[in-house]
């Protein structure tokens, strides 16, 4: 166990963890920071969007300034103008910053699993398989144990990396949500394409837990996908695929936070449930936890987000539970050709009240009254 005192100790060494680490030494560059992880975590990709900071990240990360939302045979293009789409594999941001991390020579990782932790007020004192520690502030990444949710659903999905034998993807274009119509749930397809010939291509299936569409399921929607709508029935490869999941509640999370311990990423509730995504708010919440230690000394800081999103949030998992085709045509309708933005806005919950009454202006009345009766009933 090693014997200095480190200003801050990350518990898991995953994408929030290390996103923190790297932010802490890059705007304290004299500040230790010890990382503690038992495991290394599995390769899967990760798309977002985002009007605000990326850490530098080199040509692992793809980008793209359009995107497509398609529903049957309705395909919407719409121009990005502040937001950006993008996408990268874990493995390629956990080594960049790990090596970043190295290099700074601030940053020590122990391979040993966090099994306690004490907060004495003036600092805290961790305890791992091997020994103990003290650290001024814990940040902890480690994933919570929480009883199944039985109002939550499930997002399972197959990803794969294709090299196409001809060109068929712009790769100026892409298709964030092209939703499938066939299957019971709110399901849909996402096509990040990066040159010509090669694209990333992911099927994911929202389903109630227990029923989580199996990946040999999944591989053959993904065959049919790409032979009807992009016209390549065989003549591809695959160079990587991830199968996995991730359970989503609409639960409210109570990060610790106070004292001198603060729960980051999905156990700090960074996962968006009727988005799936957590990324982009991981990227927020480190930007604003290093702000707060600049400014007062302290992690914390208050939580700005709107009431109304989180209480939008559990209606919508409901609605994807009972009426997923109507919520599927929804989605499609709020995006406009002539503007992205405000519906990634939207889903980063970052719109006024007064845009978001906009976007819905968007949807054709039959439907927006069917959704709202959803809604009511759901
Ligand atoms: C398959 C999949 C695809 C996803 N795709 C997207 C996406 O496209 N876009 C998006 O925005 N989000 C996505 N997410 C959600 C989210 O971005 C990821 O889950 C992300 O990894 C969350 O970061 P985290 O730091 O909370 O957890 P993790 O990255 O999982 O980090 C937690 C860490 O804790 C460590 N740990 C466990 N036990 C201990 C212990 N006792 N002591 C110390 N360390 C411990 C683990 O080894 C792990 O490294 C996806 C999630 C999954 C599972």
């Amino acid at each position: 166990m090693p014997e200095t005192r480190y200003d801050y100790g990350i518990a898991g060494a995953g994408v929030s963890g290390l996103c923190l680490a790297d932010a802490l030494t890059r705007q304290f560059p004299r500040c230790r920071v010890l990382l503690i992880d038992p495991v290394a975590d599995p390769d899967y990709n990760i798309s977002f969007w985002t009007d605000g900071e990326i850490p530098p990240l080199g040509d692992t990360l793809k980008t793209w300034h359009q995107l497509a939302v398609q529903c049957g045979s309705e395909r919407r293009v719409c121009p990005l103008r502040r937001y950006r789409l993008h996408s990268l594999w874990r493995a390629d941001l956990d080594r960049v910053l790990t090596e970043r991390l190295r290099q700074t020579g601030r940053a020590t990782f122990l391979d040993e699993a966090l099994t306690h932790c004490i907060d004495h007020g003036d600092g805290v004192e961790i305890t791992t398989t091997h020994g103990s520690v003290r650290v001024g502030w814990l940040f902890d990444s480690r994933p919570k144990p929480l009883p199944a949710d039985p109002a939550g659903l499930s997002m399972a999905g197959l990803t794969c990396e294709l090299r196409a034998t001809r060109p068929v993807f712009d790769p100026a274009v892409a298709t964030l949500f092209d939703f499938v119509l066939e299957t019971p749930h709110f399901d849909f397809l996402y096509v990040l394409p990066d040159t010509p010939t090669t694209a990333l291509v992911n099927y994911a299936a929202v389903t109630p837990p227990g029923g989580e569409v199996p990946e040999d399921a999944c591989a053959r929607i993904l065959k049919r996908y790409l032979a009807e709508r992009w016209g390549i029935a065989t003549g591809y490869t695959v160079a990587r695929s991830y199968y996995g999941g991730i359970p989503l509640s609409a639960r409210r999370v109570t990060r610790q936070s106070g004292g001198r311990v603060l729960d980051i990423g999905v156990r700090g509730g960074m996962l968006k449930p009727s988005t799936s995504y957590a990324f982009a708010r991981i990227l927020t919440d480190t930007a604003q936890i290093v702000g707060a230690l600049e400014r007062t000394g302290r992690p914390f800081y208050q939580d700005a987000r709107p009431y109304y999103y989180r209480a939008t949030d559990a209606r919508m998992l409901r609605v994807y539970r009972r009426y997923p085709a109507l919520a599927q045509r929804l989605m499609f309708h709020m995006f406009s050709e002539a503007d992205g933005d405000v519906s990634l806005a939207f889903l980063d919950e970052k719109n006024t009240l007064k845009q978001n009454l906009s976007l819905f202006q968007r949807v054709p009345r039959p439907l927006l009254q069917e959704f709202l009766k959803a809604l009511i009933l759901a």
